[in-house]
């Protein structure tokens, strides 16, 4: 399928700078190429990461997929319904999130798709700004927010020196090929009292635990980088860091073990396979409540 994949291999860990990896898991990627791709763990630090991955030239083939809902916006099945459905509750739950902390101000979606919760914030009275890499959900998002604005840009670097009050990376920090610089960049954007709003997935998590390589969590090979909460913080605070808040979020584990049912049951729905994704989203919140290892989480931080 892919003509000349270029992988690039990761020598040094970039949470601890350890130079030793063990393998972990071999992942397929069910959504698009169907190739195999390693999950390696540092051995020092515990830091899991897909590698070798595909390099800078190349990874955007594997977002090529009529699949990959998070940039179209449109839908083909019951999946990618719930999915937009539960997109449209998680809209106002995530502004509250914000709301909460932050009554008005400058906002920053870094990874902002096709700009859905910009559009949110915008209509709320924020002054909203994007990032997202990939064109066709730029245009969408740019569109969107009104055909004489320009919001949404390509890189960090076409971005004005502004002092954001908040900055939000849902589900994106997990994507990013150099999350240190990213980190690092997004720094200097951040007002001194100001918020970053960071989901990602945790393979801690029971759903995960329970599907294994089959986890919707790791979707290889578009997740370079899998986070625990260890993990996460050390980078965090490596970069200046530090963890205002952890947040669950609860109805990811029942999308995520819907997704990962599918992909373990060779795409086939039947309502057997709705109900064990349920009990298992069910099972994992209830563990989580314990333990604290939700599916996913949005941990909100600041300036340390
Ligand atoms: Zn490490």
């Amino acid at each position: 399928m892919m003509e000349e994949l270029q992988r690039e291999v990761l020598k040094i860990c970039p949470v601890c700078k350890g130079k030793e990896f063990n393998n972990v898991l071999t992942c397929e990627d069910y959504t698009y190429s169907q190739e195999h791709f390693d999950i390696q763990k540092c051995i020092l630090c515990n830091f899991h990461f897909t590698n070798p991955r595909p390099d800078a030239k190349c990874i955007h083939n594997f977002y090529g997929s009529p699949d990959y809902i998070s940039h179209t916006g449109k839908t083909q099945n019951i999946l990618d319904s719930i999915y937009l459905g539960v997109r449209t509750l998680t809209l106002r739950w995530k502004y509250r999130l914000i709301l909460k902390r932050k009554k008005r101000g400058k906002l920053l979606d870094y990874g902002c798709g096709s700009g859905e919760f910009l559009a949110y914030m915008d209509k709320r009275g924020w002054e909203v700004f994007g990032m997202e890499p990939s064109a066709l959900a730029r245009d969408r998002a740019n569109q969107l927010l009104g055909a004489e604005r320009r919001l949404v840009e390509e890189k960090l670097e076409d971005m004005e020196h502004k002092k954001l009050d908040v900055i939000t990376l849902w589900h994106v920090l997990e994507h990013v090929p150099d999350p240190n610089k990213l980190l690092t960049d997004l720094k200097l954007l951040l007002a001194d009292d100001g918020l970053i709003y960071i989901a990602v997935p945790n393979f801690e998590s029971f759903d995960a635990q329970y599907y294994g390589k089959y986890w919707a969590g790791y979707d290889v090979p578009r997740h370079f980088w899998h986070f625990s909460h260890s993990t996460l913080q050390r980078l965090l605070s490596n970069m200046g860091f530090a963890i205002r808040e952890k947040i669950p979020m609860k109805l990811d584990a029942f999308y995520v073990s819907l997704l990962s049912e599918k992909y373990k049951n060779k795409g086939k729905h039947s309502f057997i396979v709705l109900i064990k994704a349920f009990v298992t989203g069910f099972i994992s919140n209830l563990k989580a409540n314990r333990n604290m290892n939700y599916s996913s989480h949005i941990y909100i931080v600041h300036h340390q």
